[in-house]
């Protein structure tokens, strides 16, 4: 193999370690804080044994690192770059579904600059820009790290909307 190939066999091979929903849902939740396998595990709804698997390819792949701080192990990412690549990635995805009822969710996520929303369940803050996730509940927008948040919420909108009204 030449240096030519090389260079599209390790960019393949970057993309595949990428290629998967829950890992890019990963690169998300890690895009401005270090996080635990048990703080992701409560944000993403995944088996612990399934969560390790896919950081164990992502930390292969170098896509994320692992630091030990006290007895806790925190995840990053090691380049900013994954999360410019998989935001434009999501313009693309927005062009193309801009007729589909998925542009609704897709396009307030990329609109919307305001400042951080609190997350209703996990309290994590979030710019709407980059939310995983958008939901309409009473004519007002909540916004989610992740599945799992959003999941929770719409099992149970007043539990986590009676918490909000009580704290103002
Ligand atoms: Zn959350």
């Amino acid at each position: 193999m030449n240096i030519y190939q090389e260079v599209f066999e390790l960019h393949a091979g970057l993309l595949k370690a990428l290629a998967h929903p829950k890992r890019l849902e990963i690169v998300h939740l890690l895009r401005d804080q270090s996080l635990t396998v048990g703080e992701m595990q409560d944000m993403l709804d995944l088996p612990q044994a399934n969560l390790s698997q896919h950081l164990t390819i992502l930390r292969t792949a170098k896509v994320v690192i692992a630091k030990k701080n006290g007895k806790q192990i925190y995840y990053r990412l090691s380049h900013g770059n994954f999360i410019k690549a998989s935001d434009l990635l999501r313009c693309v995805l927005l062009e193309k579904y801009k007729d589909d009822k998925l542009a609704t969710n897709l396009n307030m996520q990329m609109a919307d600059l305001l400042p951080s929303e609190k997350d209703p369940v996990c309290g994590m803050y979030i710019a709407p820009k980059t939310a995983a996730f958008a939901h309409i509940h009473q004519d007002r927008p909540y916004y989610f790290c992740a599945s799992r948040c959003l999941s929770k919420f719409k099992s149970d909108p007043a539990k986590y909307t009676i918490i909000k009204e009580e704290k103002r």
